[in-house]
């Protein structure tokens, strides 16, 4: 009997992956230890690569090849995150390696880079690489060095990388990396280096001076209890916009720390946050990790190595820092706990929620999920009592909610006003540039797609199955539902009133920002855009800025929605959220009625009079109603009829079947093919649940990153039986001959948006 290491190993691909076994040296059999990294020789190549030792068990060694090095003394994962990969690979359709992968920061990945050094941190301009365009399109025309591999390995882990830095980590000189920009596999731009809110310029708090309102202590209580008694559990706290939900946090984080537990504070995005973590900060300094995409890779290594080591026992961070290494924890929060960005879209495609309830379980711990707008998901489950729900309907300091008013548009447009400003709406923004009052005014989402409606009774083009709006996609020119994927061209006469005559709503969003321009040429405007990937030090200045009042107005896109608490903003306008309605999948109206209420309640936030015009040509749509008068209950009823009679979550699951590739027609016969494999399966298998295939479907936003898309949705119920049937298919499909070149995926409960 010998020493046998089951290990993850790096770049396999999901049909073959498994945990590969080796023979553990008996010079290391002592020290080698579960969740260390090792080099192991892989394939008839005998190609080193990196792994991470899973198990380790006696057994014989008699045709296992002997792992090389051990990269670590102590593991780099713990016996609960080791479990936690496990769980990963086992529900969200990824490979040993992802998994773990998942848990470790950028740079453990490449083993050789152990020590990277404290980074310099300052406002600089710095060089920053990424992959080219043509490079992600197609990386086969590419012929990488050895050296040039190594780099991009890296790069594809980490996105971009200041230049310096990825030849540090990589072990190469600078001119490799040149080099690699001269033959245009990675573009090279500047950009200023993000500095973290440093403690200096952030003003200390006493914990002491958090006084709770009646109803915020009721709340704290209750949450706290099981804490202290180690219940694990899961709150949801929903609370009206501006009832103080950050102050219980504070409160909680604080009493958990005090008891000598660890809490993990999760926040959707942290640049459009900045609020929070500069409140943490205050609170208590560098007891606090902070880990999100934002971070260099030497500050995420950092932080990551000061969680592990117990400096910090606080860690507030994005989606990937559920997996922050701490021990003994006490608390986990997450705050807006029903934005999209909890859900990874690529793999391991897992949901956060599904993590921190795991980790509640291993640690005996409290989960509080927050929001004003819970999911739909969350609510029922609150609902059912799964969740203990805990309500907080006022404001704090009772501040009056902002008066809404909704605006027709049509009307504005029969009146001749072509602009995307009502006129009630163009004054209000004038009066509160007279009286030095701060405005936010949101762009609808997506400007490309638009509802298609008829000119003369406003009634939008429905599907014929769903009862929904269908959406009109520019690339084929047809109408689309987004719930079942039924297709069709465009009406000859409106189904209400027989008119010949439709029109497609929806402004772009660059012509509003030049309106508002030419119509208050004195105002400071604040843009907040969405496609400038590099700017987060930007973001985080300019709401600062605003802040301090040096603009009278932000407009932004949703991003602006939500978080933020700016006590001199007394006018909110929507200028259109109608394509937001009928934009995304089936939970568009969940996001619409979300993105109204957020917006609206950032406004009057410190007791001011305060207003808010929702611009529509929709004015009766009763999401837009329920939003303006911030009636999450009654949407949440609405909501869960439609989502019952139709099935979809949270009454069923969907498991998205994700197709893509650079050759239209292979994508197309790939997907075909997978439907075949399908229906044979389910020909000749018996479910215990009942299963609906919808698909394939062709993506109408067909080619991203030069890739063609194809889905199919499964509705089912998330069962180990259907996650297996999942897997065999996708296992299957890699047998093809047709599939060969084709990427496929499964993400259970994904996007079912187009
Ligand atoms: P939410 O996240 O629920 O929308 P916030 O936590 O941002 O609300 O609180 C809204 C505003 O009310 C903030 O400016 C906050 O400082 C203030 N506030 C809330 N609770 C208290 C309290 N107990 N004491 C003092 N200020 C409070
Ligand atoms: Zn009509
Ligand atoms: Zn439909």
């Amino acid at each position: 009997m010998s020493l046998i290491a089951d290990t993850a190993v790096s770049g396999t691909s999901y049909s073959f992956d498994m945990l590969f076994s080796y023979a553990v040296p008996e010079n290391i059999s002592e020290t080698l230890k579960e969740g260390c990294r090792v080099i192991v020789p892989f394939g008839r190549g005998n190609k080193k690569r990196t792994a991470v030792v899973i198990r380790l068990r006696e057994g014989s060694i008699s045709g296992l090849k002997a792992l090389e090095i051990q990269a670590d003394e102590s593991p780099v994962l713990s016996p609960e995150l080791i479990r936690l990969s496990l769980y990963l690979h086992d529900n969200t359709f990824c490979t040993y390696y992802d998994a773990v992968k998942a848990m470790l920061p950028a740079g453990y990945n490449i083993v050789m880079s152990e020590n990277i050094p404290r980074n310099a941190v300052g406002n600089s301009v710095v060089k920053i690489v990424r992959f080219s365009d043509e490079y992600i399109n197609n990386p086969e025309n590419f012929n990488l060095t050895p050296k040039q591999k190594i780099v991009a390995d890296m790069l594809e882990e980490s996105g971009a990388v200041s230049e310096k830095e990825l030849a540090y980590i990589c072990g190469v000189t600078v001119s490799v990396i040149r080099r690699m920009t001269e033959n245009n596999v990675l573009v090279c731009f500047e950009n200023e280096v993000y500095r973290e809110v440093c403690n200096s310029d952030v003003e200390k708090r006493d914990i002491n001076d958090v006084v709770l309102s009646q109803e915020q202590q009721t709340a704290f209580e209750s949450i706290f209890k099981n804490v202290r008694e180690k219940i694990p559990s899961c709150f949801l706290l929903h609370g009206v916009t501006g009832s103080g939900k950050t102050l219980i946090f504070e409160k909680l984080i604080h009493e958990t720390v005090s008891m000598g537990r660890t809490a993990l504070l999760l926040i959707p995005e942290i640049a459009l946050t900045p609020q929070i973590l500069q409140r943490f900060r205050g609170l208590f300094g560098d007891r606090i990790a902070v880990l999100h995409s934002g971070l260099s890779v030497g500050q995420r290594y950092d932080e990551h190595r000061r969680i592990k080591n117990g400096c910090a026992d606080i860690v507030i961070g994005t989606r990937s820092a559920v997996f922050a290494p701490l021990e003994n924890i006490g608390i986990i929060i997450m705050d807006e706990e029903g934005e999209r960005s909890y859900k990874s879209e690529s793999s391991p495609r897992y949901n956060t929620i599904d993590i921190a309830k795991q980790r509640c379980r291993y640690h005996n711990c409290v989960l509080l999920l927050a929001s004003a707008t819970p999911s739909v998901e969350s609510y029922y489950y609150a609902q059912k009592g799964i969740y203990k729900l805990i309500e907080l309907k006022n404001r704090y300091n009772n501040a009056p909610l902002p008066e809404v008013h909704i605006v027709d548009m049509a009307q504005e447009r029969s009146a001749g006003n072509r602009t995307g400003f009502s006129h009630v709406l163009s004054s209000e923004i004038q009066r509160n540039l007279d009286n030095g009052e701060q405005t936010i005014l949101l762009l609808n989402r997506r400007g490309y797609r638009t509802v298609m409606s008829c000119i003369e009774c406003s009634q939008p083009v429905y599907c014929k199955n769903c009862t929904v709006p269908m959406t009109y996609h520019k690339v084929n020119g047809k109408l689309m539902c987004h719930y079942c994927g039924y297709v069709c061209d465009i009406p000859e006469k409106c189904d209400k009133c027989g008119s010949e005559r439709f029109r497609m709503t929806g402004t772009g969003t660059q012509r509003v920002e030049e309106e508002l321009e030419i119509f208050f040429p004195d105002a400071r405007i604040l843009r907040m855009d969405a496609d400038t990937t590099f700017s987060r030090a930007s973001y985080e200045k300019n709401f600062r800025d605003f802040a301090d009042g040096k603009y009278d107005i932000m407009l932004g896109t949703q991003m602006i929605g939500k978080g933020l608490d700016f006590p001199n903003v007394t006018l909110v306008g929507v200028l259109s959220v109608d394509n937001s309605l009928y934009s995304g999948d089936f939970r568009s109206y969940e996001r619409t009625f979300s993105l109204i209420t957020q917006v609206v309640g950032r406004g009057g936030r410190d007791g001011k009079y305060a207003r808010a015009y929702i611009q529509t040509f929709m004015p009766d749509h009763y999401i837009i109603n329920l939003a303006s008068q911030q009636n999450y209950t009654e949407f949440y009823k609405e909501e869960i009829e439609i989502r019952r009679s139709l099935i979809y979550p949270p009454v069923c699951d969907l498991c998205v079947i994700g197709i893509s590739g650079t050759d239209e027609e292979c994508v197309s016969v790939a997907g075909k093919c997978i439907i075949n494999i399908i229906s044979g399966m389910l020909k000749n298998w018996h479910y215990r649940t009942p299963v609906k295939v919808i698909g394939d479907l062709k993506c109408s936003h067909t080619r991203i990153n030069g890739k063609f898309r194809h889905r199919i949705i499964i509705k089912c119920k998330n069962t180990k039986e259907i996650r297996e049937f999942i897997t065999y298919v996708i296992k299957e499909s890699s047998k093809c001959r047709e599939l060969s070149g084709i990427s496929v995926y499964a993400d259970m409960n994904g996007d079912t948006g187009f």
